[in-house]
């Protein structure tokens, strides 16, 4: 669904359509399996122009016939605007008790939700995942262009979230963390990934995404020394560290050029 969204992407790599359609047909299948148990009919908080990808007019019916749920599948917040289904027909549920919010604005639904007594929920601003995020959908972007194809396992997916990104080279990527938190995260991919850290100074931790050779390895550690208490020393001692092998040290100059450092970022 990701890599070849049958109805696009929106303004970011997300592919909202196709992931409304994955998750109300997997709500569909889950009813199948259940059915001696009584579910007769899914609900969803789908309001009509709330979003401008997956949620208007024209696209609603596309999630209810393509996910297979049709006349099974209710939105009580905007019901009043949709033709009735069948919950609905056949007097399950009161339509005259269902609303008709429509548009972008949220204020309705917060109103409901006060009036629900619900304090604690999500802000309902921006989508619901990092996909919208628009420098998360560049690494994104950048990860599978550095690949040469459109490829990726759970740990990429997490690690894009984390770190500063920059590429200095079309064969390997930098992941160098920004803080103590992401320093200790990274810890946890030593094992499958080349590591850059400073030694004779404080340093962050970096990860080497891709296959890094031999005549970039001062490049990289002078990069990486640069984001380190030794970015003005003369030279830092920086060790490379191959998953399963034995950390090599190098001595680096840390690299000083701030615009280069800037088109390097993903
Ligand atoms: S924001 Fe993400 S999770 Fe939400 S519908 Fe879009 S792709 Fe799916």
């Amino acid at each position: 669904m990701l890599l070849n969204p049958k109805h696009g992407y929106g303004m970011n790599m997300n592919p909202c359509l196709d992931c409304k359609i994955f998750m109300v047909s997997k709500a569909v299948e889950w009813i199948k399996k259940n059915h001696a148990d009584g579910f007769d009919f899914i609900i969803t908080g789908e309001v009509i122009g709330q979003r401008p990808m997956s949620q208007r007019r024209l696209t609603m019916p596309i999630v209810a016939s393509e996910s297979g749920a049709d006349d099974i599948l209710l939105r009580p917040l905007c019901a009043k605007n949709l033709p009735a289904t069948k919950p609905e027909l056949e007097g399950w549920v009161d339509r005259e008790k269902l609303y008709d919010f429509n548009g972008r604005v949220r204020t309705p639904q917060m109103v409901l939700a006060e009036e629900y007594g619900f304090t604690d929920y999500a802000t309902p601003a921006g989508g619901c995942c990092f996909l919208t995020d628009k420098s998360y959908s560049s690494k994104l972007v950048d990860l599978w262009q550095g690949r040469g194809s459109r490829d990726y396992e759970i740990d990429d997916i997490m690690l894009l979230k984390v770190g500063r990104h920059l590429r200095p080279k079309g064969n390997y990527k930098l992941i160098i963390a920004r803080d103590e938190g992401e320093c200790q995260y990274l810890e946890g991919y030593r094992k499958q990934y080349t590591s850059i850290q400073s030694v004779s100074h404080n340093g962050p931790l970096a990860l080497i995404d891709g296959k890094i050779e031999l005549e970039d390895y001062n490049h990289a550690a002078s990069i990486v020394a640069r984001y380190g208490q030794g970015r003005n020393a003369d030279n830092v001692e920086m060790t490379f560290a191959l998953p399963n092998a034995r950390a090599q040290s190098i001595m680096v100059q840390p690299l000083t050029t701030d615009q280069v450092l800037k088109e390097w970022h993903v």
